[in-house]
């Protein structure tokens, strides 16, 4: 199978997924997880009509993106280390991996030196293992105040990564308990605060976090196939 391909098959079936939810398929974004694949797939997929890429690695995107066209809309969505920020300063659309306030700091600074803002997402850790990235559910919306106040972010939205991600059955209640958490933050009223974004669901289970209210959905292997 080819990119473009398993790009039109994801496609269909996101809006599949959501109309049978009874939701505009407008209202999912696709983004492509090129994290390990060469620039080249990400040229195959651009050609596709591919926009949107999700990277994990501040290196491999550096590099990417200064060899496809800047029409790309790049997504970091990786775990990310304070003292990297600076090299996505201006580069990226959106980082949907954000877990705690001192990289938010670092973020606002690096893109306030450029007289912008960046716009995140805040990464809810909800199956609760201590290995994984993500702030907790009891944090979240403390966490979201605090990042509220920096100058040079924006807070979107809210991101999850759970455990099972192979079953798209035992991912379902993380990814509706996502929606409510950021239903319950967003009755909050926190000025700058907007809970538009849900990013949740990957190959295995994109389809079940549609049905939950998923607006960004990360795909990966079935679109570029096995890393
Ligand atoms: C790799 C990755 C994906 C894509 O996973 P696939 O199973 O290949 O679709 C999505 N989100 C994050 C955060 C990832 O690291």
């Amino acid at each position: 199978m080819s990119i473009a391909s398993n790009l039109q098959e994801i496609q269909d079936r996101i809006r599949l997924a959501a109309r049978a939810a009874g939701r505009d398929p407008a209202a999912v974004r696709l983004v492509a997880v090129s994290k390990t694949r060469p620039t080249a797939d990400v040229m195959e997929a651009c050609r596709a009509g591919q926009s949107v890429f999700g990277e994990n690695y501040v290196q491999e995107l550096v590099a990417k993106a200064a060899d496809v066209p800047e029409t790309v809309e790049w997504h970091f969505i990786g775990h990310l280390q304070s003292n990297k920020v600076k090299q996505l300063a201006g580069l990226i659309a959106m980082i949907h991996s954000v877990d705690r306030l001192s990289l938010a700091e670092e973020i606002s600074r690096q893109w306030g030196r450029l007289g912008r803002c960046c716009d995140i997402l805040v990464q809810v850790n909800l199956s609760g293992e201590t290995t994984k990235s993500g702030t907790t559910e009891t944090e979240a919306l403390q966490l979201v105040r605090d990042i509220s106040a920096l100058p040079y972010v924006r807070i979107r939205g809210l991101m999850t990564m759970p455990a099972f991600f192979d079953d798209p059955e035992a991912a379902r209640p993380f990814f509706s308990e996502l929606r409510r958490l950021s239903g319950r933050i967003e009755s909050e009223g926190i000025p700058g605060v907007e809970m538009r974004e849900l990013s949740m669901g990957m190959s295995g289970d994109f389809e079940a976090a549609i049905q939950e209210g998923a607006t960004l959905v990360r795909v990966g292997t079935s679109i570029f196939g096995a890393r």
